[in-house]
C-alpha cells in the first residue's frame, strides 16, 4: 500500500485530534487533496487501489463544506476504515501493476469510482444503420492488407484479462460476469451498438436533439453544489462561433481537467435549458491523445454494473492496439478473396474503433462471416463424423412396400412419397442416416415413420420410436399396430411396472419386440436392444441433445430419423441443423378442411359459449384451453380447475365436462383423454397438455382463452387438435390483453392455416429462440452473425462446402488455423453434445 495513504491517514488523524476544524492542513484539506492525489495515483499498484484513491479524494474535496463536526467525523472515520481495510486486504503481488500511471486514462478510472449514473448518460445508439453495408470491394483492397502467413495462434490470447494493463482484479471480476475471462474473450466482446459522434458542428449551428461533436476551448469551469447536495460541474466551451454550457453531476474532478484555455472535444446530444442549448453529461476528451469517446463513431459495449462505458472503452483500446495485431487470420486467403473479406486484424480494429461506417460495415460482415463459416464447418464435421461410422444397409422389400401402400385406404401424398424415398434411400446405405423430417401437424409423418420402422423389422432388426408424452406414445402404438398387424409392437412407458415391464424389457433384449414405441422410458439404462437399426424421435424439440444421443447409443450406429411438427423455416433449419439432412413434408392429405379461425373480443365470450353449445347439440365436441400462467404451473392448474368449475356450474350446466392438466397422474390424464375420445365428455377443459398430437376427429371446436399469451407456433399446434374429421371445424381466440405484437399474431392466425407461413411470421415477431428449443443449447454462441441472415448463411454454407470438397478434415496447413478456430468455437458446446 502506498505511503500516500499512510500520509493521508496521519493528516486525517491530526484532523480528528483537532476536533474537525479543517485546520490539519493550512488552507484546508481541499488544498491538500490535489497534491495528494498526484502522488497517490503514481503509487497505486492496482486498479482497485486507484479507484480507492479517486473515491477518497472525491469525498474529501467536499470536507470543508460539511456542516458540522459530527458529519466530518463520520466521513473521516469512514475513510480511515476504508484505508485500513484496503491495507489489510492488500492485493496480491500477482495483480498487474499499473506501469505508467501517466498513460493510464485516469479520467476513466475516476469514473469507475463513481456510481452508475455514468451509464445512463450514454447517448442513444444509432440503430441498425451500420449493419448492412454490402458493397463491392475491389481485390486490391483485400490483398493490400497485412501479409497473410500461416501463423500460430498466440497462447497469450488465452491469458486472463488482468494481464492487460489497467485491468486489475476488481475489473476482472466484473468482466467475468459478462463471460469475459481471457484476453481473447475481451477482444471478441464486440460493441452492441455505436454512437456516431463523427459529425462535427460549429456551436452556433447546433440544434436541440443533434447528436454531435464540437471542438472548442474551455472558457471557464466551476463546481457548485445543488440544494440537494449534488456537486455540479459547469464548463463554458467556445469555438469562435458561439459558446455552450456543459454540465456534469457528481464528477467534480472534471473541473481539474477542464481548466480554462484547455482544448476539448465534447460529444453528446444537444439539450435545452431555459431556452438555451446545453450539453448534459456529455462525453468529453482533451484534444491531445487518441480520441476514444468523442469525435468519432464511438463503440457502445454491453455493460455490467460497475464498469463505466468510458473505462471499458479505454481498456478495450489497449487490448485492441496490443493484441489484435498478434492474431493470425484463420480465414485462408482464397476464402477472403472469394468473399471480398477484410483481414482479421483490421476488422478487429474497425469493429471496436471504426474509422467510418463503411469500414465498420465491412468489419462486421467479416466477423459475422467467419462465425457463420465456423458454425457451418462444425456442423459439416459433425455430419461427416456421423457418416464415417459404419451403418446397417437395410434391404428394401419393394414388393412388400408396394403391397402395403396399395392396401392403405388412401394414397400417399406426393410429399409423403418423396420423404419416404429419401428415408429409404438412406436406410439402404451402409452409412448411418441422420435425417430431420419436418411437417405440419396432420401431414402424415407417423405413417412415413411407421413404414421405415417396418422396413427395419423386415430386416430382422429393431426400430425404436420415442415420443415426448405417454398419451402420444400410446396413440402412436395404437395406430402403428393397426397399420402393421403382422409385427410385434411393444409400448414402453413410465407407468408400466412390475412383471409387465420386465416382460417388455426381455422382449426388447431378445429381439422378440420388433418395433418399440415409448417415452423417455426407452432410454433408461436397463433397456437393452438386441439390434436397434432405426431410432425415430418424434417432436425432437422436446428432447435434449443428450436424450437423443442416449437413444442413438442403444444401437451401434443406428439410422436416426427425427421428426418435428414445428415447421422451422428452411433457412433457419439449414443454419442450425446443418449436420442433419432435411426433408420437408409441405403438403396435407387431400380433403383436409380449413379450420375457420376467429378472434373475438373478450366481451363477446358469451357468443363463443353459445356457439360451442350449438356444436355439442349437433353431436360434436369441444376443447376449451385455459391461459398460460407465466412462471407458475401451480397457478395455471388452479385457474384451470376454477375455470372448469365455473364452466360446469354456470355456463354449461347441462353438458358433460372434463378437466385435464399437467398435474394429473398420467393414468388420470389418459382416462380423461380416453373418455373424451370415446365421446363420453362433450367439452374438455384443459391446459396446453393437449398441445401435441392427440387425434379426436369428432372434436370440431376449440376455444383458446388468453390467446394473446401464446406464440404462433403453439397456437397453431393447439388448433391442430381440431379439424381432424369430416366436419367443418372452428377455432375461437379470446385475448385478455392485446399488445400490437399480439394483435399481429392473432390476426395472422385468422388469415392462414399454413404452418410454414406462421413459422416464418413467428420467427420475425419473436426471434429464433422459440424454434430452436433445446437445439440452441447445443450450438455455439454467435456474437455477431444472426442465424436469420439468409444471405450470409448461404455464402458461408457455400464456402464451407467448397473447403470441405477440397480438404474434408481441414488438414491442409493453410487450414490449420481455421481448423483450430472451429475447435475453439465449438469447444464450449462439446460437453453438451
Ligand atoms: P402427423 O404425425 O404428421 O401430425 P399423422 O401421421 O398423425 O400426422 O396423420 C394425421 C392423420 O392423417 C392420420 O389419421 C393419418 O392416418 C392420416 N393420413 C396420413 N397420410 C394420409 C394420406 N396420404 N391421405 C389421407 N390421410 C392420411
Ligand atoms: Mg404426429
Amino acid at each position: 500500500m502506498s505511503s500516500a495513504f499512510k500520509k493521508l491517514s496521519k493528516i486525517l488523524e491530526l484532523e480528528q485530534r483537532g476536533n474537525y476544524k479543517n485546520k490539519a492542513v493550512i488552507g484546508g484539506i481541499e488544498k491538500y487533496i490535489p497534491v495528494w492525489i498526484e502522488s497517490a495515483r503514481t503509487e497505486a499498484q492496482s486498479e482497485s487501489v486507484l479507484a480507492l484513491v479517486e473515491q477518497v479524494a472525491d469525498s474529501l474535496m467536499g470536507y470543508g463544506r460539511l456542516p458540522g463536526a459530527s458529519a466530518r467525523s463520520q466521513l473521516i472515520s469512514a475513510i480511515l476504515e476504508r484505508i485500513e481495510l484496503a491495507i489489510s486486504q492488500q492485493e496480491t503481488p500477482a495483480a498487474t501493476p499499473v506501469k505508467t500511471p501517466v498513460v493510464v486514462d485516469t479520467t476513466a478510472v475516476q469514473e469507475s469510482a463513481v456510481d452508475d449514473t455514468m451509464v445512463q448518460v450514454e447517448p442513444e445508439p444509432i440503430h441498425q444503420a451500420i449493419q448492412d453495408v454490402v458493397e463491392d470491394v475491389s481485390d486490391e483492397e483485400i490483398v493490400s492488407e497485412e501479409p497473410v502467413e500461416i501463423g500460430e495462434w498466440p497462447d497469450e490470447l488465452e491469458l486472463p484479462v488482468d494481464t492487460v494493463s489497467g485491468i486489475g482484479a476488481q475489473t476482472a471480476t466484473k468482466l467475468e460476469k459478462l463471460g469475459i475471462r481471457t484476453v481473447y474473450d475481451l477482444l471478441t466482446h464486440y460493441p452492441r451498438d455505436y454512437v456516431d459522434y463523427s459529425k462535427l458542428k460549429p456551436i452556433n449551428q447546433l440544434e436541440p436533439g443533434d447528436q454531435v461533436t464540437i471542438i472548442g476551448t474551455v472558457k471557464e469551469t466551476s463546481v457548485s453544489s445543488s440544494r440537494r447536495g449534488k456537486r455540479i460541474t459547469r464548463s463554458l466551451i467556445g469555438d469562435g462561433t458561439a459558446s455552450i454550457e456543459c454540465t456534469w453531476f457528481n464528477q467534480p474532478w472534471i473541473a481539474e481537467k477542464l481548466r480554462a484555455r484547455a482544448a476539448v472535444m465534447i460529444s453528446g446530444t444537444v439539450g435545452q435549458y431555459l431556452g438555451r442549448n446545453t450539453f448534459q453529461s456529455p462525453s468529453w476528451e482533451l484534444v491531445d491523445g487518441d480520441r476514444l469517446h468523442t469525435g468519432r463513431i464511438v463503440p457502445v459495449y454491453p455493460l455490467t454494473a460497475g464498469i463505466s462505458a468510458k473505462v471499458l472503452r479505454s481498456r478495450m483500446k489497449k487490448v485492441v492496439d496490443q493484441w489484435a495485431p498478434q492474431i493470425p487470420d484463420p480465414l485462408p486467403v482464397a476464402t477472403r478473396r472469394r468473399h471480398k473479406l477484410m483481414g482479421l486484424v483490421e476488422s478487429l480494429r474497425e469493429v471496436h474503433f471504426p474509422s467510418n461506417e463503411r469500414q465498420l460495415g465491412r468489419a462486421r460482415q467479416r466477423i459475422a462471416f467467419e462465425e457463420m463459416l465456423t458454425l457451418q464447418l462444425g456442423l459439416l464435421r459433425m455430419r461427416q463424423q456421423w457418416r464415417s461410422a459404419e451403418g446397417l444397409a437395410l434391404e428394401i422389400d419393394q414388393e412388400w412396400l408396394d403391397g402395403f401402400v396399395s392396401s392403405l385406404p388412401f394414397e400417399l401424398t406426393q410429399a409423403q412419397q418423396n420423404a419416404l424415398d429419401d428415408i429409404l434411400k438412406d436406410m439402404a446405405e451402409p452409412v448411418p442416416m441422420n435425417r430431420l423430417l419436418q411437417g405440419d401437424v396432420g401431414c402424415g409423418k407417423t405413417l412415413v415413420a411407421a413404414i421405415a420402422a417396418a422396413i427395419a423389422a423386415r430386416n430382422g432388426a429393431q426400430a425404436a420410436f420415442m415420443a415426448p408424452t405417454e398419451i402420444l406414445a400410446e396413440q402412436h402404438a395404437k395406430s402403428i399396430r393397426e397399420l402393421l398387424p403382422e409385427h410385434k409392437i411393444v409400448l414402453l412407458t413410465g407407468s408400466l411396472v412390475g412383471r409387465e415391464r420386465e416382460q417388455i424389457y426381455q422382449d426388447i433384449t431378445t429381439g422378440t419386440a420388433e418395433i418399440i414405441i415409448g417415452t423417455h422410458a426407452l432410454i433408461q439404462e436397463n433397456v437393452e436392444f438386441r439390434n436397434l437399426a432405426l431410432a425415430i424421435i418424434d417432436e425432437q424439440h422436446r428432447f435434449g441433445v443428450e436424450q437423443r444421443a442416449t437413444l442413438q447409443h442403444k444401437g451401434i450406429h443406428p439410422h436416426v430419423l427425427v421428426m418435428t411438427a414445428t415447421p422451422i423455416p428452411r433457412t433457419l433449419a439449414l443454419s442450425v441443423y446443418g449436420d442433419l439432412d432435411l426433408t420437408i413434408i409441405d403438403e396435407m392429405p387431400p380433403g383436409r378442411k380449413e379450420i375457420k379461425t376467429y378472434w373475438l373480443e373478450s366481451h363477446s365470450r358469451q357468443r363463443a359459449y353459445d356457439f360451442i353449445t350449438k356444436q355439442v347439440r349437433e353431436g360434436y365436441q369441444a376443447f376449451i384451453i385455459c391461459p398460460l400462467v407465466e412462471d407458475s404451473a401451480d397457478q395455471e392448474i388452479k385457474s384451470a380447475t376454477q375455470e372448469y368449475e365455473r364452466l360446469s356450474t354456470s355456463v354449461f350446466p347441462d353438458l358433460r365436462l372434463g378437466l385435464m392438466h399437467g398435474r394429473l397422474k398420467s393414468k388420470e390424464k389418459d382416462a380423461a383423454m380416453i373418455r373424451f375420445a370415446e365421446g363420453e365428455i362433450d367439452i374438455l377443459v384443459s391446459t396446453t397438455v393437449v398441445e401435441v398430437g392427440i387425434d379426436v376427429p369428432n372434436a370440431t371446436i376449440m376455444l383458446i382463452e388468453g390467446a394473446n399469451r401464446f406464440g404462433l407456433a403453439q397456437l397453431h399446434q393447439l388448433r391442430g387438435r381440431v379439424g381432424r374429421g369430416e366436419a367443418p371445424s372452428y377455432c375461437i381466440l379470446l385475448a385478455d390483453r392485446v399488445t400490437p405484437e399480439a394483435k399481429e399474431r392473432l390476426t395472422v392466425m385468422t388469415q392462414t392455416d399454413d404452418g410454414f407461413v406462421l413459422a416464418e411470421k413467428d420467427l420475425h415477431l419473436r426471434g429464433p429462440g422459440e424454434f430452436l428449443g433445446t437445439r440452441q443449447s447445443g450450438l455455439p454462441d454467435l456474437k455477431m452473425a444472426s442465424v436469420l441472415d439468409v444471405e450470409l448463411l448461404e455464402e458461408a454454407r457455400e464456402e464451407a462446402q467448397t473447403l470441405y470438397q477440397h480438404d474434408q478434415w481441414l488438414q491442409d496447413p493453410v487450414h490449420n488455423l481455421l481448423s483450430s478456430q472451429v475447435d475453439r468455437f465449438w469447444h464450449d458446446v462439446a460437453g453438451k453434445n
